[in-house]
This record gives C-alpha cells, sequence and structure tokens, in this order.
C-alpha cells in the first residue's frame, strides 16, 4: 500500500471511531508524521487528503514545509534554543514547549517576523523518566508566565502515553483532558478561551486518545510505514 492509501484507511477508521465515541469527526485533526519519510511520501499522502504533517527535526521541518509550504506543518520534537528561528513560523503549531528560557526566545523570533507562534504545552503526564514533558503540576504557573509573552500564543496541552498498554494510555489521556479543564478555570477568560487543544494519540493509541477527548492525533508509522 502507499502512503496515499494507508493516510485514506487512517481517516475512514477516524471517521468511525469519532462516530462510534460520538464525537463530530471535524473536532479531530489527524497530522501525518512524516520524520522519517521524504517529499514523496508526503506528496503521496497530500493525494490522499493530508493537509497536516509533524516532524520532530528542524532540518526535516525546513525540507518538507519548504518544499509544501501550502500545507499546516507541526513542530513535534525536541526544541534546541539555536534552532528556534528555523521553527518559528514555519511550523503553524509547536507541540513540545515545556521550559520558559525556549518560550522566550520562540517570543523574540515571533516578535522579529511580526507573527505571533502557536504553542502546546508538552506534559509528562505518566512521570516516566524516558519522556520529556512538564510536571503535571507545574502546568498551569508556566501557562501564567506564557501569558506573558505577546508573540506567543498557547492553545493548548500535549502528551505521550506510555507504550504497550492500551488502558494505562487511555487513563494518561483523560488525566491530561482533565488537566486542560482544571487549567481553564485558572486561566482569564480571554487565555481559557485560546486553550482548545489536546495532542494525544499516536499509531498503537490513537483510537484511545480520540474516547478521551483528542483535537489532534500525531499518526506516523500507520501512514507511512509499510510494516506497521
Ligand atoms: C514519532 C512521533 C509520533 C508518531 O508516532 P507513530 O508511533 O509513528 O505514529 C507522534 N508524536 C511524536 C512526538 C513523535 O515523535
Amino acid at each position: 500500500m502507499s502512503a496515499r492509501e494507508r493516510y485514506r484507511s487512517v481517516r475512514e477508521e477516524l471517521e468511525s471511531v469519532c462516530e462510534d465515541a460520538g464525537r463530530p469527526f471535524e473536532t479531530v485533526h489527524l497530522v501525518a508524521v512524516s520524520k522519517t519519510v521524504g517529499t514523496d511520501e508526503v506528496a503521496s499522502a497530500i493525494e490522499g487528503g493530508a493537509s497536516d504533517f509533524g516532524e520532530n527535526r528542524p532540518e526535516g521541518l525546513i525540507e518538507k514545509a519548504d518544499a509544501f509550504p501550502d500545507k499546516r506543518w507541526h513542530f513535534i520534537g525536541n526544541i534546541q534554543s539555536r534552532r528556534i528561528v528555523d521553527i518559528v513560523g514555519r511550523a503553524s503549531l509547536i507541540h513540545s514547549l515545556y521550559q520558559f528560557k525556549h518560550a522566550q526566545k520562540i517570543n523574540d523570533v515571533a516578535q522579529e517576523k511580526g507573527i505571533v507562534q502557536d504553542v502546546l504545552i508538552e506534559v509528562n503526564v505518566s512521570g516516566e523518566e524516558s519522556k520529556s514533558g512538564l510536571n503535571p503540576r507545574e502546568v498551569v504557573e508556566f501557562a501564567q508566565q506564557l501569558g506573558e509573552l505577546d508573540h506567543v500564543r498557547l492553545r493548548g496541552l500535549m502528551t505521550m502515553a506510555p507504550q504497550g498498554d492500551l488502558d494505562r494510555a487511555r487513563e494518561v489521556f483523560e488525566e491530561l483532558a482533565y488537566l486542560k479543564e482544571l487549567l481553564c478555570s485558572q486561566l482569564d477568560d480571554k487565555m481559557a478561551a485560546e486553550v482548545d487543544e489536546l495532542s494525544m494519540g499516536m499509531s498503537e493509541d490513537w483510537r484511545e486518545a480520540v474516547y478521551a477527548g483528542a483535537t489532534i492525533i500525531r499518526v506516523g508509522r500507520a501512514i507511512f510505514s509499510e510494516e506497521f
């Protein structure tokens, strides 16, 4: 199967999972994570209807976003200060922010470019040491600090679930959804109204994420790998 066909089949299944979860299909955005493939495969997924892509390295983002500038590009990887200049503006949404020094740099670069950069806070819900992200207890204070930056707009939260246990993944996703409600209740009305995204769920666990309220799922292998 080609990326085009696999994208279509994930999309079709997403429609049926949304229906089963009692959620309108338009409320869940499918981001095709193209980090392991080149522009040919991206073009194939676009033929299948893909409009949103995720990259975890600045090099991949630059190459592919510049090849397909009319698509929406998401930065989902580790942020390094010196690469922020390459990410801001190219990525319509940065999913992986959890350090204030990076937020400040994003704000500076966005100001220079005359834009406002949309971001999500990455949260380490499961507490695994191997995972990056903010401790859930620190999210409210961090969000309030972001509120002081005029060129950074907080849009929601992102997490990654532990692998290999779908029940545990579902719990983690439900915790993130709860955390978003808690956060919105603590923010001023203007900020709370903008915090409406939950980025959670990958090839193996996106169904659990949709049931738990994901608005963005990030699917790589199920679209781009022959083996999955
Ligand atoms: C690679 C990656 C994905 C996609 O993972 P798959 O298991 O290939 O679907 C999603 N989110 C992040 C942050 C990733 O790095």
